[in-house]
């Protein structure tokens, strides 16, 4: 009754939210870039003045956004070990998908704490090529779907023209229906697809398209404000504490849309999670603190913890 009473009541602010309207930039101080507002991905409120909770530039509570446990890594970690990783790389949170979500749910009952569950519409890895036009996909979903457990379904891929799929819409309908993220691996084009198809869906753009250059992640993010970008495997982003013109502009222009990630998506890449996260700390402290304080876990933090 409770739940009921309280999605219509998600259902009805949603509808009643307006829809995204064309990006205009907010007045800022002399010399400092516009930033972006989202009606959808509401912008972080500014600490208290004076108050700093954590010493600066020790970024020893990340947000990972993009972490897998898939059937092939099981054998070789243990949910522990696993778990034991994302700690020892100074992770407070990761959002965590596995194929099948089996994975997924090992390592939430060892860590509820760390782990947030995104469910994957994948049984198999044989699921990522064909899921889009596979109706049992669906069944699987919702019925392997935990509210109050799962924040999002991803990470999934999508190609260009398969946004308006009826398998593709009956996922995006369940996300809105129950305010959940969409994680989606996909390039420019299709991610603009996804945004435009669903003004009300909340979508995470996995590896922000992984090779879309910095000003084609620039331009989605300025038109599309339902849209926030993680950085898994993006190493053009810096060269050690150098970071690239663009990618800077990017962080500044939308310091509140910009997630970091890993993607363990091979077994091997567990290797690199502690090590991937002291390359991410040199750049984060080459960023205005405010801006590196959003990414490493603001901006995380705030769109999937608090309650919604
Ligand atoms: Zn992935």
């Amino acid at each position: 009754m409770i739940r009921g009473a309280l999605l219509a009541c998600l259902l009805l602010a949603a509808c009643a939210s307006p829809a995204p309207v064309p990006a205009r930039a907010e007045p800022t101080a002399a010399g400092t870039p516009p930033v972006i507002p989202s009606p959808l991905i509401t912008p972080a409120p500014l600490p208290p003045a004076g108050v700093t909770p954590r010493p600066a530039g020790a970024f020893d509570q990340l947000f990972d956004a993009h972490i897998h446990y898939s059937q092939d890594a099981w054998s070789e970690y243990t949910p522990a070990q696993t778990i034991a990783i994302l700690r020892r790389a100074g992770i407070r949170t990761a959002l965590v998908s596995s194929t099948p979500d089996t994975g997924t749910q090992r390592l939430y009952a060892l860590a509820p704490d760390l782990v947030v569950p995104m469910l994957r519409p994948y049984r198999t890895r044989d699921d990522i090529g064909g899921w889009t036009r596979d109706g049992t996909v669906v069944a699987y979903v919702e019925s392997t779907y935990r509210r109050g457990v799962h924040q999002g379904i991803g990470e999934f891929h999508l190609l260009q023209g398969e946004a308006s799929l009826p398998v593709v819409r009956r996922i995006v309908d369940l996300a809105v229906r129950e305010s959940i993220w969409l994680h989606a691996h996909a390039d420019e084009r299709a991610i603009a697809e996804l945004a435009r198809s669903e003004p009300r869906a909340k979508i995470l753009w996995a590896h922000a398209g992984l090779s879309s250059s910095a000003a084609a992640v620039k331009a989605v993010l300025d038109q599309h404000l339902n849209v926030a970008a993680e950085l898994a495997l993006r190493s053009d982003v810096a060269n050690g504490p150098a970071i690239d013109p663009a990618w800077r502009e990017v962080f500044t222009r939308h310091p509140g849309r910009v997630l970091l990630g890993t993607d363990t998506w091979i077994p091997s890449r567990w290797e690199d999670v502690v090590a991937g996260h002291e390359r991410t700390r040199q750049w984060l402290r080459a960023l205005p603190p405010e801006v590196a304080a959003q990414i490493a876990s603001g901006n995380g933090e705030r769109l999937f913890r608090t309650p919604h």
